[in-house]
């Protein structure tokens, strides 16, 4: 590869070159551990290598930077070659060497929807964590969402296993099919 960059694009490459201890990903590890989480890292037997592994949740998490994954760009058809690939507020494609970096972050994206194809396809949930959704300012909110995506994951799993003790009689009771203003409505039609 010829050396095309600026200073603040090799800044940015270096930043998130994708491997382990990278910052994002630490960012997330640190906070998951002080809140009681436990996890594994970058398991190789699970498909996609993920960065974070959770088996009690069965769950994957990525933590992507945005502009190696093109966070916002949009993906249509590689074969579209109509389609312009336009950056987005995170992935601000170089303007140098465009079709290479266009050509790049496709194929990252294809890999990416791969990966999480098969382990949705394993029975793992998948969730993405966006570099952007770290910043200081998001990253609370953000790790607060994925507790609770966590936590469903894990109740989905928890009904899915657990056999129903003993009828309670209630599956016999028809439930109202609506409100008595939407009945209303659906007779007028
Ligand atoms: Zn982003």
């Amino acid at each position: 590869m010829t050396d095309t960059m600026t200073p603040e694009q090799r800044h940015r490459c270096m930043s998130h070159i994708k491997g382990s201890g990278t910052k994002p990903e630490l960012k997330v590890r640190r906070w998951l551990w002080s809140h009681g989480y436990r996890y594994r890292l970058n398991v190789k037997s699970v498909p996609g290598k993920p960065d974070i592994v959770m088996r009690p949740y069965r769950t994957a998490i990525f933590v992507n930077g945005c502009f190696w994954h093109g966070h916002g760009v949009a993906e249509p058809p590689i074969q579209d070659s109509r389609f312009k690939v336009q950056s987005s507020k995170c992935c601000k494609i170089p303007t140098t060497n465009r079709e290479f970096w266009v050509a790049k972050i496709r194929r990252n994206q294809e890999r990416d929807r791969e990966n999480y194809r098969v382990l949705q396809e394993n029975g793992w949930q998948v969730i993405v964590i966006w570099e952007c959704q770290l910043t200081p300012k998001r990253l609370e909110h953000t790790m607060r969402e994925v507790e609770l995506l966590l936590n469903d994951n894990l109740l989905s799993l928890y009904k899915h296993h657990t056999p129903i003790p003993y009828s309670t009689g209630e599956e016999d009771t028809p439930l109202p099919m609506a409100a008595e203003g939407e009945t209303e409505y659906i007779k007028q039609s």
